[in-house]
This record gives structure tokens, sequence and C-alpha cells, in this order.
């Protein structure tokens, strides 16, 4: 499981931040289903693992029969394969509205305050349906903090895309909210805000840091140059993913850094283990700002949304 609730406080976090939260103490954990609650541990949380964090539950303990949020999770492993059901969509608790949490200070709590829960019951995702002389509530909203969970159904539900989320107060289909960087790469292809989404190179030389940026480069570009037989191709004018450190963080610099490792590594054990699957990639995704005319290969990203996953991408199906 990627969340979890924290027992003391009450608050959702997701598996990514335990990195973090383990230099000042780990809390106690439970499941995020009001209803099911049952204990689950927290793993693979040192600064030495090269694992993804993730929670568990203790033994045989299963969540309880009525838990939503384990049952997505299954519902979420079927979901390459057909479309979920009206009945099904109905108690989904699928994001339907990423919410911002605005930082005073330096001390990134982000990861703490994670809001996931039916919130703003009359708003956001709502549906509602006729049905006799009664509106029925089928879905309440589901608003989440991290992008994590948007990736994670976008991916998972090529069938599904048709599905609303509301980004920075503008609502619509997951499948207009994710654009891929790909192939032609006319720059003009990207406009304005969206969840790009890229190839990552397996060589962490791409990634640069300095005092004010971390900079990462794609593996896309405009067009690879082989001047030397023995020698690797040359890209030029690769895409180039920008973020301003001064906007964000440590906290979150460190935790981007993380993520980009994770799926870097994964890709690059799937290779050591010879389980290839041409497939898949590892992947980056970010809310960003599409480049523009001074700097047409540069995305920017927003409030350091961002993820990355050894995955693979499926044509959205309708
Ligand atoms: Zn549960």
């Amino acid at each position: 499981m990627n969340q979890a609730r924290d027992k003391k406080t009450g608050e959702i976090i997701d598996a990514e931040s335990l990195k973090h939260l383990f230099e000042d103490g780990l809390s106690e954990y439970e499941c995020i289903d009001e209803k099911c609650r049952i204990k689950l541990l927290p793993c693979s949380f040192k600064p030495s693992n090269k694992i993804r964090p993730y929670f568990k539950s203790l033994g045989l303990e299963n969540h309880r029969q009525t838990c939503k949020f384990s049952e997505y999770l299954k519902l979420l492993e079927k979901a390459k394969n057909r479309p979920f059901t009206e009945f099904e969509l109905e108690d989904m608790p699928f994001p339907t509205k990423l919410k911002k949490v605005k930082l005073n200070d330096g001390n990134d709590t982000t990861f703490k305050t994670n809001i996931i829960g039916n919130e703003e019951p009359g708003k956001g995702g709502l549906r509602s349906k006729a049905s006799g002389e009664f509106i029925e509530i089928l879905n309440k909203s589901k608003v989440v903090a991290s992008i994590s969970p948007i990736v994670d159904f976008y991916i998972k539900c090529p069938y599904n895309r048709h599905m609303e989320i509301e980004i920075e107060d503008v609502k619509k289909m997951y499948m207009y909210w994710f654009k891929r960087i790909e192939k032609p790469l006319v720059t003009g292809n990207y406009k304005g805000q969206c969840i790009f989404f890229g190839r990552l190179h397996t060589n962490k030389e791409k990634i640069i840091e300095t005092e004010e940026t971390l900079e990462i480069t794609l593996f896309e570009s405009e067009d690879w140059e082989k001047s030397d037989k023995d020698k690797p191709a040359k890209q030029i004018n690769p895409f180039i993913i920008s973020i301003n450190k001064a906007l964000i963080s440590k906290n979150k610099v460190s935790r981007i850094k993380n993520e980009i490792d994770y799926a870097i590594e994964e890709k690059i054990e799937a290779f050591k283990s010879k389980v290839v699957d041409k497939k898949k990639h590892a992947f980056i995704f970010f809310l960003g700002e599409a480049p523009t005319k001074n700097e047409p290969y540069k995305f920017k990203v927003i409030d350091g949304y961002l993820v990355a996953r050894y995955t693979q991408i499926f044509q959205t199906k309708q």
C-alpha cells in the first residue's frame, strides 16, 4: 500500500514521505478506510533502502470486507483489461481533485498534511444521478494533496480516463490533463499547464543540481547525432525539466531526487534480472508549464509536483 493514516495525528501520508518522517521518528499507521483501520507497518523507509517505501499489513491480517481502499487497489490491478462499471465507480475513492497545501516556512509539512477524504460534499468530483424521486449522491469528492494517486489512476486505468479531475481550479478529464512528451517533438505541441510525462535516462549524470535549480534531461530530444560510430549518439535539443529550488522546501527537493532514483533503480534491476519488458520505461510525471518561445525545450515544474514510475503506458481506450 502506498498510503496510510497516522494513528496519532489522523493525517494521511504517502509512503514516499516515510524516508523524511523517519528522521523525526515514525508514528503508528493504519488503513485509511474509516471502517477498516487495520494496523499497517511501514517498510523500506531507511535512507539506504533502494526499494520505494510502502506499507503492509501484519502477517495474515486482512483488510475488513467493507474496506473500500483495499477494494480500490484490487480493482486498479484489473483496470488495464476492462473499464470500471458504473456500479464500481459509485463508491470508488479515486482522486477527483488536487488540493495544494500552502507552505509558510522552510519546513515542508506537505507530506504530513495530505488531505485525502470525503471533503467538500456538493463540490469537486461529486456526481449525482436521478433515482426515482431522489437525487442519489454516487461519488463523494476525493481530494488528494500529491499527484502520486492521480498518476497511478491514469497509468492503471486506460479505460477510465474520461473521469474528471480538478487541478488548479480547472476540471477536465484525466486524458486531457496528461500529455506525453514524445515525437513529433514540435515544441508548439505543448501548451499551458498539464501533467506532462516523458522517459528518464538511466544515466544519473543527466540530473544536474545547482544551488538554484534541479534540472533533468529527458530521453526525448529533437534529434540524435551520431558523429563517431564508436561513441554513443548525442542528443540535439533534449527536453529538460526544470525545478526552481527556491520555491520548494529542501524535503521536497530530496523527495523528488528519491522518486527519480526509485524509477531508475527499478529499471536497472529489471535489466539485471533479465525480466526486461521493452514496453516499460522509467517515466517522470510532473505538473508543469509548457516551454516558452524563449526557452523552447524547457518545462517548468509547478510547486514540486513530480513523481516517477517504472511502468508501461497503455493507450487511452474508449
Ligand atoms: Zn483496509
